[in-house]
């Protein structure tokens, strides 16, 4: 049994996002339904649904930041009931018996997690559908508790470019007394900066935008960065403790590298389409750590919320309706985020 779903899709790499009607699940007795009330805009939705990265299904329906209301709930729902307020982010389910399911790390589960869009889908068949939609049907273990208050429009992007920016900054301890690093300022990289600054680092956000410098010091970097100015670029090498790259294209990765100290790392959560080269000596002198990070597990995403609601962290966003995603993706490539798009999911009514 299915229900029908309003959707904004891509046929093919080269299409424009355009309306189709998609089948979800009825739910099952662990099962949660969401209104989609608000839906971010990643730039992966794009990478994917262009064929930017191998392996795109078609048709494509992208989105993973995901704020909705709980319309129906399974029996054995305890998480959410209907009319509370739920969130789901990249993934929507996962083995959770592998050792990285047993340690929280269900995006590293080792038959492969299932995201919220472009993976198998193992209900219905297929391939699963993102939050360009009206509706989804997520398992209550893969939905996340919205804590009271929060702007539910400028939560969404929490979901993915919150907890992706977090999860590094925990996982390699960033806090007082450390010099850290934001390189790029869009939806991952403004969050970056806000949750360094918020874990009591001296935050360096490096941008190749001058237009952005005002924000960057607004939104709490410390110091701002042209990186095409080489002599500002140089009164930082070999300083920093640690890197969070958060570009979504090719880049100079050995200009970043040289400013890390003795043991210093950067870690890259940006998947820009082209293998990116790394100079031996960017990393042999002086002994440097190049790492990654990939979104983070379920408990850390809910502590990420609780996090964010504590300290009044929300991203900066600019909220369109869903007839303007096409535009926005442009705006995107250009760099002319600011910081996040969020789709008001209302706006699907209409077509
Ligand atoms: P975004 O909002 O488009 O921001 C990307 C930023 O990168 C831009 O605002 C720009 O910042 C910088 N940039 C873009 N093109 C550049 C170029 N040619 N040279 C140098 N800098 C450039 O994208 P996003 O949604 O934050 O995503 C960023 C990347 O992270 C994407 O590749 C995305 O797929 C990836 N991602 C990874 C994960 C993960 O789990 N690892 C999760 C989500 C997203 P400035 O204008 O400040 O230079
Ligand atoms: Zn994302
Ligand atoms: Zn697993």
């Amino acid at each position: 049994m299915t229900t029908s779903a309003k959707a904004y899709s891509s046929a093919s790499p080269a299409s424009k996002l355009a309306p189709l009607q998609i089948a979800r699940r009825e739910p099952g007795p662990t099962d949660i339904e969401l209104e989609i009330l608000f839906c971010g805009v990643c730039h992966s939705d794009l990478h994917t649904a262009r064929g930017e990265w191998p392996g795109t299904n078609y048709a494509c329906v992208p989105g993973h930041e995901i704020v909705g209301r709980v319309t129906r709930v399974g029996a054995k729902v305890t998480k959410l009931k209907v009319g509370d307020i739920g969130a789901t982010g990249c993934m929507v389910d996962s083995c959770r018996t592998c050792p990285s399911c047993q340690k929280g790390l269900e995006q590293f589960c080792l038959t492969g997690a299932t995201f919220t869009y472009n993976s198998p889908d193992k209900h219905l068949g297929g391939h699963t559908f993102g939050g360009y939609s009206s509706g989804i049907v997520v398992d209550e273990a893969f939905t996340l508790r919205v804590p009271e208050g929060m702007d539910l429009a400028a939560t969404a992007p929490l979901l993915c470019a919150g907890i992706t920016t977090y999860s590094p900054l925990r996982h390699w301890k960033v806090g007082p007394g450390q010099k850290v690093g934001i390189v790029g300022l869009g939806g991952l990289g403004h969050m970056g900066v806000k949750l360094a600054r918020a874990f009591g680092a001296h935050v360096v956000l490096f941008t190749t935008s001058p237009s952005k410098v005002a924000d960057g010091l607004r939104l709490g970097a410390h110091e701002v960065v042209v990186s095409t100015d080489a002599a500002a670029m140089a009164k930082h090498a070999s300083s920093l403790d640690f890197i969070l790259d958060c570009v979504s294209a090719k880049h100079d990765l050995n200009a970043y590298l040289s400013l890390l100290r003795v043991d210093g790392t950067l870690c890259l959560v940006g998947v820009p389409e082209q293998p990116l080269a790394v100079h031996a000596f960017s990393v042999i002198m002086p002994r440097r750590n190049f790492s990654g990070s990939c979104i983070g597990g379920i408990a850390e995403t809910q502590e990420m919320l609780e996090f964010c609601a504590k300290h009044g962290i929300v991203s900066d966003i600019e909220l369109i309706p869903i007839q303007q995603i096409n535009e926005a993706w442009d705006r995107m490539i250009k760099q002319d985020v600011r910081y996040r798009f969020v789709i008001d999911m209302a706006s699907l009514k209409q077509t």
